[in-house]
């Protein structure tokens, strides 16, 4: 299968905001105040490395997830790190935790 396209880079240099959720083939998995898209994640790890509040963590095959929304500050850092645009911030977000251990 086809690598998904990467979302425009107008839509990431703002910010990390996303003016629309995301497009379907990039099956985007809504974290709370994260948005990660799996499809572009290389697992570097980098992401979880540069979070100053441990509020990521990884799956065993080094996909990040949102562990725990409450300690995420929304400091940016993973989202301008990921060198693959692979986590935006949700504008909808409401804090809840990913939920996925
Ligand atoms: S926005 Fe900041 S605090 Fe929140 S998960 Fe990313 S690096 Fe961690
Ligand atoms: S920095 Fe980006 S590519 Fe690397 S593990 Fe995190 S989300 Fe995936």
């Amino acid at each position: 299968m086809a690598k998904p396209a990467k979302p425009p880079i107008d839509r990431i240099i703002k910010s990390g905001l996303v003016s629309k959720p995301a497009a379907p083939q990039a099956e985007p998995h809504f974290a709370g105040k994260l948005i990660f898209f799996p499809g572009w994640c290389k697992k570097c790890g980098l992401c979880t490395v540069v979070c100053h509040s441990e509020a990521l963590k990884q799956h065993k095959d080094g996909t990040p997830y949102l562990a725990d929304a409450k300690k995420c500050t929304l400091c940016s850092l993973c989202w301008r790190t990921c060198p693959d645009f692979a986590i935006v911030k949700n504008p909808d977000e409401k804090g809840e935790d990913d939920g996925a251990e």
